[in-house]
């Protein structure tokens, strides 16, 4: 798939500290691109250079197979990490003036910002100055003007700090329906909740070096073990267990069951299939549970990090 958006070696130093060494990253088009890092990883110096408002050091980025220059601003809708409205203005002003900015006339801003707003339920907004919404409130606004003139790429830093899980889920969902539209998403987080169900690529960045990159089920099937929780009925417990123990390599499992089951997790060779030890087990008891450990966003993060350090 054609890429959307390359960076080729960018690197970043304030002063002496380097905050973003020789990152290159590869966005296809139509994704939905997870930058993840702890804080302080380069993340936010990344997004800034991409927006040409940090120009790098060294290294280029291409926007369509274009070398990055001032127009391709209004190609990009960026939600900053510092959310900044004017806190005097009135929202609907605001919104209004923002969206000009952004290339839209002023019919056409009314238009989709009457459609946003009645969208979120926030139309009893429009009068009201930012300084009386809640940080979550005015969050939902930016975000709105963000996305407005439906630029091909959007940027959301840490789009989800803020908002409560509700509004949280409101911002994933719209996100997703934006991807299905059309457009190619990026966003940065240094909480793994929301990456699971949201990216289909992601970068890992770790004090300013990338430390893993590419389509999110590739490196899911690199990090699995050939691990199966299984969990079977049977008569002797005790007893299987230890059997078990002789065959494969068995350890406890924790999870939930309403009756008494035999818990455990599976690790298999290379050789052995999954069939096998399904017949197996169904030999022993009743299999009531049988599936692969598939690993978390999360526990890949805390991995390649620790593998890292
Ligand atoms: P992240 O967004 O991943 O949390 P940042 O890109 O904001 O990280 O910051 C990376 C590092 O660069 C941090 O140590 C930060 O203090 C430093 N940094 C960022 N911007 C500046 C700046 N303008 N001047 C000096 N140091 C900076
Ligand atoms: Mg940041």
């Amino acid at each position: 798939m054609a890429n959307l958006l390359e960076v080729q070696q960018a690197t970043k130093q304030f002063g002496n500290f380097t905050a973003l060494q020789d990152v290159s990253i590869q966005v296809p088009k139509g994704s939905i691109f997870g930058l993840l890092g702890p804080n302080g990883a380069g993340k936010t110096t990344l997004i800034r250079i991409i927006n040409q408002i940090t120009l790098p050091d060294k290294g280029s980025v291409y926007l369509d197979n274009e070398l990055l220059k001032p127009q391709h601003i209004r190609d990009i809708g960026y939600l900053p990490e510092e959310r900044g409205l004017y806190k005097s203005m009135k929202v609907g002003e605001q919104a209004l003036y923002l969206a000009q900015l952004k290339g839209l006339s002023k019919t056409e801003a009314k238009e989709r910002l009457k459609y946003w707003f009645d969208k979120f339920d926030i139309s009893h907004w429009w009068n009201k100055k930012i300084q009386e919404l809640s940080k979550g409130m005015a969050q939902k606004v930016q975000f709105i003007v963000t996305v407005l003139h439906k630029p091909k790429l959007l940027i959301f830093d840490e789009p989800f700090s803020g908002f409560d899980p509700i509004n949280a889920n409101v911002i994933k969902d719209e996100i997703l329906q934006l991807r299905d539209e059309g457009a190619t998403v990026i966003f940065s987080t240094h909480r793994m909740e929301s990456v699971e169900e949201l990216c289909d690529h992601i970068a890992l960045i770790n004090k300013s070096k990338k430390i893993l990159e590419g389509k999110l089920t590739d490196i899911k099937r690199a990090y699995k073990s050939n691990t199966f929780e299984v969990g079977l009925l049977t008569e002797n417990n005790t007893d299987l267990y230890t059997t078990l123990q002789d065959k494969f390599n068995v350890a406890p499992a924790d999870f939930k069951t309403i009756d008494d089951q035999l818990k455990m997790k599976i690790t298999l060779d290379n050789n052995t299939s999954s069939n096998e030890l399904l017949q197996y087990l169904s030999d022993k008891g009743q299999v009531m549970r049988f599936n692969e450990v598939i690993p978390g966003v999360n526990e890949i993060f805390i991995k390649t990090i620790t593998e890292n350090e």
